[in-house]
């Protein structure tokens, strides 16, 4: 895929906190390197969030001026947004503080983007990013990337010469490469991404396994635990894990599925026909394999499965029953009980 960058404002501070990654116990702050990620997930929900949303038309603008052409996100996968003066505010924001920031707290590079997207790589942006981020601050910094040139030595003896500081994770939903190059648009292979997982871990590299999001098609035969099995849970810190919620992309994600076949189906029924009760069962049927592996194999513990519980039937509430490695995502109400009556009753 050729991509096609265009300038935009950078934003004035490139490290922030991060409370949805929080609630994810991902991180604490983050650090974006980038406006518009150089890959094109087509379930990509940073596309649906306030950044792209808020400036959607001064960002279009922008890309007629540069591309002679009126391109959005959503629509052309190969559009990134760079940001030409990021570096030099990254440098003028860590001068002002102190070598001590971010001790015990984890910032992500990156939460929104991906910070090897390769034109940042191939610019030096992404080195110069972390060694920004070690040399003057305390952070401990979570890698999350779809690009597996993190598993390269180059990259595996940068992580391990500062060991104490990072630890990597790749994301993947799925053993399926022919379906990643039509769902996740540009990205390295989900084989290559395993492999570079397991270079960084043979390495000595901590790492993490980021199994979001797993969509309903990989729950047939034992795909799933094929999947999991190949992240090595006993290597990893911990296992997080998501099902697929719509950010208003589910037919584009459609669209790189057969016609007729599962996923297709699947998409169409809950969507378009509305049955939201069948998200239920899947989220719910993802949940029980997810933990009933973890149990029986004693990785229980560092389970994370992201849970927007708002969408959870009365019937499969049940199954949730202890909340063991769930995070729960949807908005609580005024007193920061769940929504879902019956799993705020579980949680109390
Ligand atoms: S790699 Fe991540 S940030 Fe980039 S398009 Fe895919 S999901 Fe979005």
């Amino acid at each position: 895929m050729q991509s096609k960058p265009v300038e935009v404002p950078s934003i004035k501070k490139p490290i922030t906190r991060s409370p949805g990654f929080a609630k994810k116990e991902l991180s604490d702050y983050k650090l974006d390197a980038c406006g518009l990620c150089q890959f094109g997930c087509r379930y990509c929900s940073s596309n649906s969030g306030n950044y792209l949303r808020i400036r959607r038309a001064k960002f279009a603008d922008l890309t007629e001026q540069q591309l002679d052409e009126r391109l959005l996100p959503s629509e052309d996968p190969s559009l990134m947004f760079v940001w030409p003066d990021y570096l030099d505010r990254l440098r003028e924001q860590l001068g002002k503080k102190s070598k001590g920031w971010g001790r015990g707290e984890t910032l992500v590079y990156s939460m929104l983007t991906d910070g090897f997207s390769p034109y940042l790589v191939s610019s030096g942006i992404t080195e110069t990013s972390l060694r920004l981020v070690l040399e003057k601050t305390s952070f401990r910094i979570r890698v999350l990337t779809k690009n597996a040139i993190v598993g390269t030595s180059r990259w595996t003896r940068f992580f391990c010469e500062h060991s104490d500081r990072f630890v990597v994770g790749l994301s993947m939903g799925t053993l399926d490469d022919r379906w990643a190059k039509r769902v996740e648009v540009g990205t390295p292979s989900p084989t290559s991404r395993l492999k570079a997982l397991r270079k960084l871990q043979d390495a000595g590299v901590p790492t993490y396994g980021m199994l979001c999001p797993i969509f309903p098609d990989v729950l047939e035969g034992d795909q799933l635990e094929k999947l999991i099995d190949r992240i090595r849970p006993q290597e990893v810190e911990h296992v997080w894990a998501e099902p697929y919620n719509d950010r208003q992309n589910w037919e584009a994600v459609r669209s790189g599925y057969r016609r007729g076949g599962h996923g297709h189906r699947w998409l169409t029924e809950v969507y378009e026909q509305g049955r939201k009760d069948l998200w239920s069962k899947y989220a719910t049927e993802l949940y029980m394999r997810l933990r009933d592996k973890a149990d029986r194999e004693g990785w229980l513990g560092k389970l994370r499965y992201l849970l927007y519980e708002d969408q959870i039937t009365q019937q499969d509430s049940r199954m949730f029953e202890g909340l063991e490695g769930v995070l729960l995502q949807s908005k609580p109400d005024k007193d920061g009980r769940s929504r879902n009556t019956w799993l705020a009753t579980m949680r109390n």
